[in-house]
């Protein structure tokens, strides 16, 4: 039997001097088979297991979401995730467990699973997946928030102290030619 090429998993690891995670991005039909140096996998799980997936792609940026919606959801400050491309992305349990609940009147999705209720990734727009950061088990080392979104909704008790730029409500919110 083949060894699955998802389990050579080397996110962070350095082969022969060189950074696996710097090597230019191909698609997945383009990577050359067998080669560690091409694959920077992330995995993650909801907390009973139902629902896990990886993605092949090195996750960095964390968008931070402020709004009441996601604080609710999460029960927390909001919500955390990280954005990847579709292809890079894929299930490894099956979704029978995924809900899927749409807030009406508004453009938010809550995705979850429907065993424990934890937050898992959903369709982010066409061509790319959300992850909610929490869910990562594994090759989110170098995850680093680089987005606070709705700010001006955040709750009185939020902080933090990191240097993730500031948009008062959606994404490019508050910056010169753009609608908020
Ligand atoms: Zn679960
Ligand atoms: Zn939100």
């Amino acid at each position: 039997m083949a060894p699955n090429r998802y389990a050579a998993h080397v996110f962070m690891n350095r082969i022969d001097g060189l950074d696996v995670c710097s090597q230019p991005q191909l698609s997945i039909s383009e990577r050359p088979t067998g080669d560690l140096r091409w694959y920077c996998v992330i995995k993650g799980s909801c907390n009973c297991g139902a629902v896990t997936y990886t993605a092949d792609v090195e996750a960095t940026d964390v968008y931070v979401c402020h709004c009441s919606i996601c604080r609710r959801f999460s029960g927390a400050q909001g919500m955390a995730v990280t954005v990847v491309e579709n292809q890079s992305f894929r299930w490894t349990s099956d979704t029978d467990s995924i809900a899927v609940w749409d807030k009406p009147g508004h453009d938010w999705q809550a995705n979850f699973c429907s065993v424990c209720g934890f937050a898992v990734p959903g369709r982010n727009d066409e061509a790319r997946m959300f992850i909610p950061v929490g869910s990562i088990i594994e090759g989110g080392d170098r995850l680093t928030v680089v987005h606070h979104i709705y700010v001006d909704s955040k709750a009185s008790w939020d902080t933090w102290d990191d240097d993730g730029q500031q948009h008062p409500e959606a994404f490019g919110s508050g910056e010169p030619g753009r609608e908020l």
